[in-house]
């Protein structure tokens, strides 16, 4: 008798990550990815390359990123959208900082919807705005790998340079005092409503939005997403 191998598939693994700037997302996601091996899709740093490159979307992009402000929604929407539908993101993707919006939500459930997919959990990575401000002012990057620190929680081996390639690390030009209160201020206006967009979603047998404690060590907030992805995952199944 054909067995049916395709019930023995695990689901599509398609997570996406929100929480305000600071929260830990990238940095959660870049264990994720490893264990997961699923692409990580970041709009902020497919911005930051078209900055780098100068494109036409990195010129427009840079006035709205240095102002702390979000890129119009048709902008990024249409970014994603594409990307989603690239090979490597067919068992899955790890989205962070998309959706940022309401319509940013709605277009993705649309464009998810009509080819047949849909998300497996929204991780909100919850941190107070006192922590943030704490993380983002030092946060300090590798401008060409991305690779993240921080100079007091997470300090590179030798002052100022990355660890694995020894490029002089920066700070972004939005992690300055004035930029990050406007950054923080988009996110509980625009984004929050967000994750109750998702909630709605919730049902009684299983919750889409999970929340996390971000407050926690690295580690430990990771060993708390892993356990999760590993529910929803077998959740799925059932
Ligand atoms: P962080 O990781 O600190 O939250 P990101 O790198 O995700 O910051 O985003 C940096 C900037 O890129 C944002 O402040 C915004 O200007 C722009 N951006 C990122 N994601 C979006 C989005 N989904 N919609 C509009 N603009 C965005
Ligand atoms: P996001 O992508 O959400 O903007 P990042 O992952 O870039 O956030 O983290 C922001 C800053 O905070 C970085 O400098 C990072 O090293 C630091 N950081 C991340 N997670 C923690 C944590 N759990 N505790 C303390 N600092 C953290």
């Amino acid at each position: 008798m054909p067995v049916n191998v395709s019930a023995f598939m695990p689901a599509e693994l398609n997570l996406v990550l929100v929480g305000p700037p600071g929260a830990g997302k990238g940095t959660q996601a870049s264990r994720l990815v490893k264990d997961f091996s699923l692409p990580f899709i970041s709009v902020g740093d497919i911005l930051r390359a078209n900055v780098k490159e100068g494109t036409e979307l990195g010129v427009k992009a840079k006035e709205y990123m240095d102002k702390g402000e979000l890129l119009p929604d048709d902008l990024v929407v249409d970014l994603i959208t594409e990307r989603l539908k690239q090979p490597d993101a067919k068992e899955g993707f790890i989205l962070d900082g998309f959706p940022r919006t309401v319509p940013q939500a709605e277009a993705l459930e649309k464009g998810l919807t009509v080819s047949g997919r849909k998300l497996t959990a929204v991780i909100v990575i919850e941190v107070p705005d006192e922590d943030l401000i704490e993380r983002l002012s030092g946060r300090r990057v590798n401008p060409t790998t991305g690779r993240t620190y921080h100079i007091k929680y997470d300090p590179p081996k030798h002052e100022g340079v990355d660890d694995i390639d020894g490029t002089k690390l920066i700070q972004r030009d939005d992690d300055k005092p004035e930029t990050i209160a406007n950054r923080l201020k988009v996110y509980h206006d625009q984004t929050s409503p967000v994750i109750g967009f998702y909630e709605r979603q919730n049902t009684e047998n299983k919750a889409l939005v999970r929340r996390i404690d971000g407050t926690r060590e690295p580690d430990e907030v990771y060993r708390h997403i892993r356990a999760l992805v590993a529910t929803v995952r077998l959740e799925d199944t059932l």
